[in-house]
């Protein structure tokens, strides 16, 4: 088979984790289910994109950052929304510390939010760095944010992520790099590394290219690990753990992240359209036979002929009502309490008259079904 798409940090990473794992998410394209903190990250992503996009040497205010942040706030995965509420103001807070120290030495990098995309050994590779800073002497310092609360830095000096960053920039930027930087924001904390030399980056080419070498060949086996299938999504589709889940129906790869859901939410959708289809039928074929009754085996229907009137100046209804006394009748000018009005043979005739001329007298057939 073809790569189903070019390979990124993350994607080689999740291969490495389990190729089952990666064969569920980018060749059967069943998506996971949405996760809180990777919204909070995005969310804080989008407001450091914004603070650094700036086209000029003045940085945005801190009124406008965090406008910025409450725009582009990403409100998807949160368990309630008290843990929404939660996530957003620790984000204020940290954006307004990070606006505190930064705001003052504020230099317009070279690249925000950079997409790169690159061959290895013919193997395409893409990804996004966060910054791209110019240093004095001209060579680059590549700088990756971490909104996790905790950041493992006893491997920052080979970290395959960041050794990626510099063969990306290098390739694509023709400068030298210099730093290599993740930025820990819950602490405001640089963590550097100096760039890599030649046999970490040789590792990672060999990375990519047996990972693409291994994809192509379809080497998708399950590798179950307790600390990652506990937490992976794909679990009720998964070989491994296919006992577990002998009972339960399962929807077609692609449905959802929820595999047992999906079989009911397309169990009810196609059941409705089925429903409206044969309602439809069944309707037309009683008023073309003026029946209002008909019984199946085990149904009986019953078509009730209401009309409703549907009124578009909804104002100028009630100032007729209230003329003529009796706005106490239907207090706002409900449609059904307009309707009731309608079809009230006590309301005024000439009340009636002008309410007609506001509105339009729609056939509303209403089909009743129960068990006989
Ligand atoms: S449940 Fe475990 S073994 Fe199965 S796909 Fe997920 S991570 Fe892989």
């Amino acid at each position: 088979m073809k790569l189903p798409r070019p390979l990124s940090h993350s994607s080689i990473t999740l291969y490495g984790e389990c190729p089952q794992k990666y064969k569920f998410r980018y060749v059967d394209e069943i998506p996971e289910k949405p996760r809180h903190f990777f919204s909070y990250g995005q969310s804080v992503h989008s407001a450091l994109e914004f603070f650094y996009g700036a086209k000029s040497p003045v940085p945005p205010t801190l009124e406008q950052l965090l406008a910025s942040y409450k725009e582009t706030w990403v409100a998807k995965g949160y368990r309630s929304q008290d843990e929404e509420a939660e996530y957003f103001d620790q984000g204020k807070a940290l954006l307004k510390l990070f606006h505190g120290k930064h705001a003052k030495d504020f230099k317009p990098p070279l690249h925000v939010e950079y997409e790169f995309a690159l061959e290895v050994e013919g193997v395409p590779v893409r990804g996004f760095i966060d910054r791209v800073d110019k240093l004095p002497d001209g060579r680059l310092a590549v700088v990756d944010y971490k909104t996790g609360k905790k950041l493992a830095t006893s491997r920052i000096d080979i970290d395959p992520q960041l050794t990626m960053y510099q063969l990306a920039c290098e390739s694509q930027l023709g400068a030298e790099v210099a730093e290599l930087i993740f930025y820990h924001l819950p602490s405001l904390k640089e963590h550097r590394a100096l760039r890599r030399a030649l046999p970490l980056v040789d590792e990672l080419r060999r990375r990519v290219v047996d990972t693409a070498e291994a994809i192509t060949k379809e080497k998708f086996d399950p590798k179950p690990m307790d600390t990652v299938c506990k937490w992976c999504d794909y679990k009720p589709l998964c070989p491994i753990f296919k006992n577990q889940y002998a009972d339960v129906p399962m929807a077609p790869a692609k449905a959802s992240g929820e595999p047992e859901l999906a079989v009911l939410v397309d169990r009810y959708g196609a059941a409705l359209a089925e429903a409206e289809k044969a309602g439809a039928e069944l309707g037309k074929a009683l008023k073309k036979k003026g029946y209002v009754r008909a019984f199946g085996v085990k149904y009986e229907a019953t078509l009730n002929p209401a009309v409703r009137w549907e009124f578009l100046d909804k104002k100028k209804v009630l100032e007729h009502i209230k003329k003529a006394g009796l706005y106490e009748k239907v207090l706002a000018p409900s449609t059904p309490l307009v309707n009731k009005l309608m079809e009230d043979p006590a309301t005024d005739p000439a009340l009636k008259a002008d309410l007609a001329g506001l509105g339009e007298r729609v056939d509303a057939p209403e089909l009743k079904i129960k068990p006989l």
